[in-house]
């Protein structure tokens, strides 16, 4: 059975896209069998997997809505070695057409059921909101894993994630959890920055992830050429912490 696990913070540009592509390769690098689904209308997940979302028959939209199947929409990324069930501005529409829809959180969850055996992971990149595309993905989850920079409101803002995962526990989905804080986009130079990942600890403890993603230029350039940044620098700063928290992840999900 597949571990499931949402990429998400409501805030935007806090690396969550980066996170869940390079994820996605870094397990596919350890022999990981890994779904990566984009909810974000945005698809840059899609993108930075090297497929060309103006291309796409069928989507995570026409999945959500009941028009597909995932073996029909998903596409694989051969450069990450692993599949994606892909996005594009098609699902920007999707939230009002669910209103309407029966089981309209659930959604996902209930198509993801049908490959569970295909895969180890599932990851989903979430878009930044706590809309119905976000709570779908929170419904199909078993855990969430929290991206964010050392910065000095990152603290308050993870307060409003952690209140809306409590609340999606109560409400849809009981074994939701956090499974882990990823301190991305870390410069070691900046004393704040620093400060505030003792705090996360401190407040924390185990909850915080021992990898530490730095700030690292090949990771932002990767995606304009279609690769995560795993595959297209291997032996940087950036794609080595990726693949280093890959393994941190296997090993975490055998103790939940
Ligand atoms: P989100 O999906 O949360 O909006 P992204 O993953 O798209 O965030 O990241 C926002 C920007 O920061 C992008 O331009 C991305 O290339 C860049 N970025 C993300 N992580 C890193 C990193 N570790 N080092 C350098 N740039 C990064
Ligand atoms: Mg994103």
């Amino acid at each position: 059975m597949a571990k499931t696990f949402c990429i998400a913070n409501q805030k935007g540009g806090v690396g969550k896209t980066t996170t869940s592509v390079n994820l996605a390769a870094g397990l596919a690098a350890l022999d990981q069998r890994v779904l990566l689904v984009d909810l974000d209308p945005q698809g840059n997940a899609t993108m930075g997997s090297g497929i060309d979302k103006a291309a796409l028959g069928q989507t995570v939209y026409q999945v959500l809505i009941g028009d597909a199947d995932i073996p029909a929409a998903r596409v694989r990324s051969e450069t990450g070695g692993y599949d994606v069930l892909p996005a594009n501005r098609d699902l920007a529409g999707a939230e009002v057409e669910l209103v309407n829809l029966d089981s309209r959180e659930t959604r996902l969850k209930t198509q993801l059921a049908t490959v569970q055996r295909d895969y180890d992971f599932v990851l989903i990149d979430c878009p930044p909101s706590l809309s119905l595309l976000t709570l779908n993905g929170l419904c199909a989850a078993d855990g969430v894993v929290v991206p964010m920079q050392c910065e000095y409101f990152a603290l308050e803002g993870l307060s409003d994630l952690v209140n809306s995962i409590k609340a999606v526990h109560r409400n849809l989905n009981p074994q939701l959890k956090i499974i882990g804080l990823l301190r991305v986009m870390f410069d070691p130079r900046m004393t704040l920055q620093q400060n505030v990942s003792e705090q996360l600890v401190e407040h924390f403890g185990d909850k915080v992830f021992s990898t530490i993603i730095p700030r690292n230029v090949r990771l932002a350039e990767a995606p304009s050429y279609g690769l995560p940044g795993v595959c297209f620098d291997r032996s940087s700063k950036g794609a080595q912490a990726y693949i280093a928290f890959g393994a941190e992840l296997v090993e975490r999900v055998k103790t939940l």
